[in-house]
């Protein structure tokens, strides 16, 4: 394994003092992880330095055709003051799921994790601490060729920055509002869908952008062909309850694999409840609520970790779920979900890992 060489800050910033103020991701630790990958040579030169810019050409290829990826995870605070994350591995797997997509070439798994956990140790002090807080790590890698011709680059730079943040709605667990988009599309099967990459939110923006300003929270995206199936939410994965089935949408290309989404299909599972992923209709949902059947409705992401949906509209249409309220099982997720990232009750599944 390459080593890690570090050179710490010797101006550190102020940390933050109103913990309950963060927002998101606005904010940006004192240190960050570099490494770069030079064709022939493979990543190289792995590095903790002080927070601060990158000089680049502007002939950078990610800068004119996209190639970039991302991650996005959080260190916590435990009760006991130590620092974990949950479930590192997946989103280092899933980074080099995005990297094959779109030709970046693939990092070490198990040296990516030690990595954060190295940036994490030297960055504990900005965890903060308060209901709902964590420091939010966005590991990504762009093309830095500077060429202008079209093609997979030789040259790339992987960075993970650190940001302290707060509940990613401020309004906390209130159920959220969000349409079902019918005129933008996000993927289709084939394209990026499923790669958590830059060029997918390109593509969101003036939906995310339109629903905001008729006070939506997101949107509801439906597959990119037939604008009938159910796909995801803006940054979230999305679940119905429709009499005793939890039903989120399968993967099937176009969807971003999430792990809060696998992580509560595996506790749910772990419950005893029916959880099924299959295709779901926009029609299925809107009947399901006309009789009465559809319970409950929510998100799933690392920023929010669990969304609930108090209001979906589609067209004129406006069903209002489980009368604005949070819903019994999306309430239970979201409590052993955090329970397990905060240290406040036992890891039972597995997937802490200490820094
Ligand atoms: C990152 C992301 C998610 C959620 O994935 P998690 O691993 O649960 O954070 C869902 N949809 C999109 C489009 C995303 O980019």
């Amino acid at each position: 394994m390459q080593e890690i060489k570090i050179c710490l800050t010797k101006n550190p910033k102020a940390k933050p003092t109103d913990t309950n103020n963060l927002g998101f991701g606005k904010i940006f630790s004192d240190h960050m992880f570099l490494m770069n990958y030079d064709k022939g040579q493979g990543w190289h030169d792995a590095r903790i330095i002080p927070y601060g810019p990158i000089l680049m050409e502007p002939s950078s290829m990610c800068l004119h055709y996209g190639q970039e990826v991302f991650e996005g995870l959080k260190a916590y605070k435990t009760a006991s003051g130590k620092a974990v994350l949950f479930r590192p591995e997946k989103n280092m797997e899933r980074l080099n799921n995005s990297n094959e997509r779109i030709c970046i070439p693939k990092i070490d798994v198990d040296f990516c994790v030690e990595a954060l956990k190295k940036l994490v140790e030297i960055e504990k002090d900005w965890i903060p601490e308060s209901e709902g807080t964590s420091l939010y790590l966005r590991p990504f890698i762009f093309a830095v060729d500077p060429v202008i011709g079209v093609h997979p680059a030789s040259h790339y730079i992987f960075c993970i920055i650190c940001s302290p943040v707060g509940a990613y709605y401020p309004s906390g667990l209130d159920p959220v509002k969000i349409y079902v988009e019918q005129n933008y599309v996000r993927a289709v099967r084939g394209g990026l869908g499923f790669a958590k990459t830059a060029a997918n939110y390109a593509a969101s923006l003036k939906a995310q952008d339109e629903a905001e300003s008729q006070s939506y929270a997101q949107v509801l995206w439906l597959d990119g062909v037939e604008r009938k199936y159910i796909e995801e939410v803006g940054t979230m994965n999305v679940f119905f309850i429709i009499d005793d089935e939890i039903i989120t949408p399968a993967l099937q290309g176009s969807i971003l694999p999430g792990i809060t989404r696998m992580s509560a299909i595996e506790l749910l599972g772990s419950w005893g409840y029916n959880v099924v992923e299959r295709r779901i209709s926009i029609d299925e949902v809107a009947q399901a609520y006309d009789e009465g059947r559809l319970k409950e409705c929510f998100g799933t992401g690392t920023a929010a970790v669990i969304s609930p949906v108090g209001e979906l509209k589609w067209g004129d249409k406006k069903m209002i779920i489980n009368n604005m309220q949070i819903g019994e099982i999306s309430q239970k997720l979201y409590d052993n979900m955090t329970g397990i990232q905060w240290g406040k009750i036992p890891d039972t599944m597995g997937w802490i890992t200490e820094v």
